[in-house]
């Protein structure tokens, strides 16, 4: 806190930050010039690096062009062209873009979206969505309503909007102790079960990251999962929104992580990768049919923001989108993560308390166990994966953890999810840092 007063109100009190002072490529640099590996691209953020100079000028130009005008009135031109060029690269259908400053606020309106859709049809009594456990969709009260995340739901309990939730696909602790191939997809008809339970005729959507983030730690479902989510939804009138905010925009090595399975949903939520953190930027992406609807209704989606669309937001997810397809960064992300996988596969089979390396392109996750062999987790008392990421600070490197995944809250991971543009040395010392600070925490 300053002597006049003014500090930050945020995390841990009280706030000891340090303080970061630039950024280049996949490192961040502190005030007294320590470099820091950002292995986490900030919080699954970025993807071209930090300190790229033309997006700064772009973002600079557009600035100078002008900066604001209201959703209003105004369209603005980074934000017709970035709606275009977010349109050729989402499923097909998915055409209509809402923008907004972040991925909460994504979360948001798709509810609010989804619930128009119902109304604008004649089926007004639909408003129920249904979540998964081990699910993050954002901070505001409608994304910790629709999340599965135990610890937010437990602070903001009386205040959220009542929604249902069905189990996460995690096969390496599946919730109904089956597994694959004879275990009939179990966690995808579970959620037949819950529309059932729920009264078909007043269930909305049901919301879905379609490779888990920090909360499940880079969880993914078992095959034919996403295909028969799919036909549930069409059998019984809901739609499916899938939450890309972390996965969007390459980040598992496709440009929607949808994309690994042949399933369209009815809405895409993006943001962090969208502009790779150069400005604040969200969008809920509709398909066609929902659109229509809206159309051929009342014609107007009421709910406004006042920096929906903004224009220097805009011209920074152009300028970063660009820089991903002039450079093939999407394709890197695919081909550098696999590489990485196996090294942290290699290193996990030399380092005690390696339970599993889990995920895709550059969203990556590594479980820790006390034993590996059963999967039995650290008690939660333990705080293995918030004393990992520590030690990683301590010798410079940048990691995110999770819990919970085994019998909740009990189960650390800790996420890795660097920047498209990391080079094979960088990736060795990132592989290195981690197994260091894995061993000083939990011993040989
Ligand atoms: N959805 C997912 C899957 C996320 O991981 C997050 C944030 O981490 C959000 C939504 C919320 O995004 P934001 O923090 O930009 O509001």
């Amino acid at each position: 806190m300053s002597s006049r007063g003014g500090g930050l109100l945020y995390g841990d009190w009280p706030g000891a930050w340090p303080v970061v002072d630039r950024g280049a490529g996949v490192y961040l640099y502190d005030r007294d010039g320590r470099p820091f590996l950002d292995a986490v691209g900030g919080a699954h953020v970025v993807t071209i690096g930090h300190g790229v100079a033309e997006i700064a000028e772009a973002m600079a130009g557009q600035a100078r062009r002008i900066a604001y005008a209201s959703s209003r009135t105004w369209a603005n031109e980074p934000q017709l062209e970035l709606a275009e060029l977010i349109g050729s690269r989402t499923p097909p259908g998915l055409d209509w873009v809402y923008f907004t400053s972040s991925g909460s606020e994504a979360a948001e309106i798709a509810m609010q979206l989804a619930r128009q859709y119902h109304v604008e049809r004649g089926e007004p009594e639909r408003h129920k969505i249904i979540g998964r456990w081990h699910s993050y969709h954002g901070g505001t009260l409608g994304a910790v309503g629709m999340g599965g995340h135990a610890v937010h739901r437990s602070r903001l309990g009386p205040y959220l909007p009542p929604a249902r939730h069905v189990v996460s696909p995690q096969c390496s602790h599946c919730p109904f102790g089956l597994s694959r191939p004879t275990c009939s997809v179990k966690c995808a008809t579970d959620l037949a079960d819950a529309i059932e339970r729920a009264d078909p005729a007043t269930v909305a959507a049901f919301i879905a990251e379609p490779i888990g983030g920090t909360t499940s730690g880079a969880m993914e479902p078992p095959a034919g999962y996403y295909e028969l989510v799919r036909s549930i939804c069409d059998e019984y009138g809901v739609l499916f929104i899938a939450d890309e905010v972390v996965t969007g925009f390459g980040r598992t090595g496709r440009d929607f992580a949808i994309q690994h399975w042949n399933a369209i949903p009815d809405m895409i939520l993006c943001s962090k990768g969208l502009t790779s953190g150069y400005a604040p930027l969200g969008a809920v992406v509709v398909h066609e049919r929902v659109a229509e609807a809206i159309r051929d209704g009342t014609g107007n989606v009421s709910v406004r923001m006042t920096f929906s669309g903004h224009p220097v937001s805009c011209a920074a997810g152009l300028a970063v989108q660009r820089y991903v397809a002039t450079l093939g960064l999407v394709d890197r992300c695919a081909t550098v993560g696999d590489l990485l996988k196996e090294r942290l596969i290699e290193m996990g089979k030399e380092t005690a308390h390696v339970s599993e390396v889990r995920g895709r392109g550059l969203l990556l996750a590594v479980e820790l166990a006390a034993e590996p062999d059963t999967n039995a987790a650290f008690p939660r008392g333990a705080r293995v994966q918030e004393r990992i990421v520590a030690e990683a600070l301590r010798r410079g490197m940048l990691l995110m953890g999770g819990n919970g995944t085994a019998a909740s809250p009990d189960g650390d991971h800790v996420l890795i999810s660097p920047p498209f543009v990391i080079t094979e040395a960088e990736a060795d010392l990132l592989v290195e840092l981690l197994q260091q600070s894995i061993t000083a925490v939990l011993g040989e």
